[in-house]
């Protein structure tokens, strides 16, 4: 396959209502939704008629194992691509915790293994592409975390100042990490606040932004979204073109369901695989839950607590993943702060230290055997989208102070023999 070869976008269309618009990044998704006060992501009409699959899946195979290896079905020319040689994660599978929950098969999708720790990178290496193509200045975030180091590192690598809005209760880790790149960090009073303050910047100050700043939210950048259809291309290549039946993604805006949902849309749309997973949502609080069971158009805002699953823990959740839900005969799952601590404990005994949120897949799995949705015939891919590094006071809980020890045999023993 040529390397020059690749879709073109001639417009993008709401995922709501349809309407067609010019190829710009519509911040806050489609006008016209957005007037009667439901917000709607719009995602790009691809014309895949001009790519030749046969040749695409030879140039996959062999073109090493980055994520720009799949440019032909991105929205940025690769010659344009800010990369910090993301994607290529492993797909693990996790026989014991298969056993332990009685089902066919069960693989994580390891997102950690990316440059910063999470699978954002994916979105900022194509969104910082785009926004250094379209000459951005100033780039800007509303985040408490992996985003905010993912965009940091980015906007350093593309040579753009990066902005980032947060709190002051942000954990150490991703304070330092996005405060060495030299980013702008900005603590707003209140989470609402941040996107308040993001949206001042983007009409005020001219600054190119990143993620969603509308209420109710519309799902961040849709070019940034487009890098995350690359879980699917490489879940799909890792199973040797087959799909699993269920794909499971903790869930707070959904670009990451969203993005994931619509790769696997297009490989079957392409001929390269026979199927489409049903998406699972894996939420902190019912928004979806609620909109599912109650035949919904839009998803609520629902009653919530606070939580220290910091990445996952909005109380409104966004109509793109609604739509995939529907769209992929999919399901949401809650779960709570000690079904994520249970489900890192599970990750850890496999070798994998997930961040909190990110165990919100592995209890989503529990959860879908609970209710008689998944059993030993099913096989599933739980993406872990950021690494336990970040923020270990979350998962560690309340556990004991360690208590030294002196070094004899006795207590020794006592220790670890208990
Ligand atoms: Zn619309």
């Amino acid at each position: 396959m040529e390397d020059g070869q690749r879709v073109t976008i001639r417009e993008v269309r709401c995922i709501r209502c349809g309407t067609a618009y010019a190829v710009t990044e519509w911040p806050r998704g489609c006008p016209r939704c957005f007037e009667e006060g439901r917000p709607s992501a719009v995602a790009p009409a691809l014309d895949l008629s001009v790519i030749d699959p046969a040749a695409l899946k030879e140039t996959w195979t062999t073109a090493g194992r980055g994520m720009w290896r799949f440019h032909h079905l991105l929205p940025v020319p690769v010659e344009d691509a800010v990369s910090l040689e993301e994607g290529g994660t492993p797909l693990l599978r996790l026989r014991t915790l298969e056993d332990e929950f009685g089902i066919g098969a069960l693989w994580v999708k390891d997102e950690r293994r990316n440059p910063t720790g999470s699978f954002k990178d994916r979105f900022f290496s194509v969104c910082l592409s785009r926004a250094r193509s379209q000459g951005a200045e100033v780039v800007a975030i509303a985040s408490s975390g992996n985003g905010g180091a993912s965009a940091a590192a980015y906007a350093t690598a593309a040579g753009i100042t990066c902005v980032v809005i947060t709190t002051p209760s942000i954990a150490p880790a991703w304070r330092a990490a996005i405060a060495m790149t030299g980013a702008r960090l900005v603590a707003a009073r209140t989470g609402a606040e941040r996107w308040k303050l993001l949206q001042t910047g983007v009409e005020s100050l001219n600054w190119y932004p990143l993620t969603n700043y509308v209420t109710p939210p519309a799902g961040s950048n849709w070019y940034g979204i487009q890098g995350y259809k690359t879980i699917a291309y490489e879940i799909a290549m890792s199973l040797d073109w087959d799909v699993p039946d269920w794909v499971v993604v903790p869930t707070s805006r959904g670009d990451g369901l969203f993005g994931i949902w619509r790769g696997f849309v297009e490989l079957a749309e392409l001929g390269l695989t026979r199927s489409v997973p049903r998406m699972v949502a894996a939420e902190r609080f019912p928004s979806l839950t609620v909109a599912l069971q109650q035949g919904l158009d839009y998803p609520p805002t629902v009653e919530s607590e606070p939580t220290q699953a910091v990445s996952i823990g909005n109380d409104t959740a966004t109509y793109q993943s609604l739509h995939t839900l529907r769209a992929s005969q999919g399901v949401a799952v809650v779960c709570s702060d000690a079904d994520m601590r249970a489900g890192v404990r599970a990750l850890g005994r496999e070798g994998v230290f997930a961040e909190l949120s990110a165990a919100a897949s592995i209890a989503a799995v529990k959860g879908l055997v609970e209710r008689g949705l998944a059993d030993r015939s099913a096989r599933i891919v739980a993406v872990v989208t950021a690494s336990g590094l970040t923020d270990p006071g979350a998962a560690l809980g309340d556990a004991e102070p360690l208590e030294p020890i002196p070094p004899t045999v006795d207590a020794l023993r006592a220790a670890v023999l208990g």
